[in-house]
């Protein structure tokens, strides 16, 4: 099957032919029908040092993706051939503390679909039933794969009061794009999304974002504070992993606001802990993938009442022969999700 691996440990990729997976005790293998590309998978390619400390390879990486279930391995339970099936990508333990009490997101001993284990750019994955989510057949596979990333911003969302509330998000990659359309689906009454490229700042309006900032051009803190009679946001998404975007994001959230905090800075930064966090008594939840599996339910739900549209994130479609394309779309930030067909 046609696939992309990660051969050596340098940057770029490999279009490989390699076989066939067969599922393994537990797992069931997929016939792939839509795989996107995410940041991970970018931080992969050009092999940045998070890349050169994690990745063992060879590695097929990728780990969004919908498909149909074709063939189960040995005790596989909970799924059926046919179905039409995503991933959860953490691959939790079930033993930890943490998975032990709920918090099986957090698992000490997690390992990531596409990261640790081979993933979905390809024809063809294996993947544990435990990890199997099922899809309504109704959705489209290319709007499925990008289920992940909203996942993504639900369960961000999911610790702030967005409700009748002033949100700012910064950082309008997919995951924020989609956190524009689920504070709104969730009522917020102003979304402000800030981002320095104009492209994503259009996408971020078409996606219902209230008013979009560009740092390069507007002074962000002055205008949010402007926009929120001079008091600051209720709530602050932080999606952006900038420095600079963060302390703005701090800065123009109220005294007692909420923030969550998504976005991976890609190195240890100087920060007013006092100043933004202690003095202004605000609450910051920093958040890590998907609750398994309280987050796709209300996915699930978000997607089913139309109150989120992912055809409104997926920018590109093309072939997994161009994953090449796709990266660098990423690379220069003019798209929103690239979903592959292989
Ligand atoms: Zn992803
Ligand atoms: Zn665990």
């Amino acid at each position: 099957m046609k696939a992309i691996m990660k051969r050596e440990p340098k940057p770029g990729f490999e279009l490989v032919d390699v076989a066939q997976p067969k599922p393994g005790p537990k797992e069931i293998l997929v016939k792939v029908k839509a795989t996107s590309i995410c940041g991970t998978d970018l931080h992969i390619t050009e092999w940045d040092e998070w890349s050169q400390n994690r990745i063992k390879p060879p590695l097929l990486y990728g780990h969004e993706f919908a498909g149909e279930v074709i063939e189960l391995g040995p005790g596989a339970e909970g799924v059926q051939v046919g179905d039409f099936v995503s991933a959860e990508t953490h691959i939790a333990c079930g033993q930890c503390f943490q998975c032990k009490t709920g918090n099986s997101h957090i698992c000490e001993n997690v390992k990531i679909l596409g990261v640790d284990v081979n993933g979905c750019f390809a024809e063809y994955a294996a993947i544990p039933a435990a990890n199997a989510w099922k899809n309504s057949k109704k959705i489209n596979p290319k709007h499925a794969s990008a289920q992940e990333p909203l996942g993504n911003a639900v369960h961000t969302i999911s610790y702030c009061n967005v409700r009748d509330a002033n949100v700012a998000i910064f950082g309008m990659g997919p995951i924020g794009l989609c956190a524009v359309q689920v504070c709104k689906a969730y009522g917020a009454s102003k979304v402000i999304a800030v981002d320095p490229s104009e492209y994503r700042g259009k996408m971020a309006e078409r996606n219902g974002a209230d008013l979009v900032l560009n740092p390069k051009a507007d002074d962000v803190v002055k205008e949010v504070l402007g926009a929120t009679d001079g008091h600051g946001t209720d709530v602050y998404i932080e999606m952006s992993g900038s420095p600079q975007a963060i302390t703005q994001g701090f800065k123009s959230l109220r005294p007692g606001g909420e923030v969550g905090f998504l976005g991976i800075p890609k190195k240890p930064f100087e920060f007013d802990w006092a100043e933004n966090v202690v003095f202004k008594g605000c609450t910051v939840h920093g958040v890590n993938g998907r609750r398994m599996w309280d987050t796709w339910y209300r996915t699930r739900a978000l997607l089913e009442s139309g109150k989120v549209d992912l055809g409104k994130i997926v920018t590109h479609e093309m072939r997994l022969e161009d994953f090449g394309r796709g990266i660098e779309l990423m690379r220069k930030g003019e798209c929103g999700k690239v979903v592959l067909t292989p």
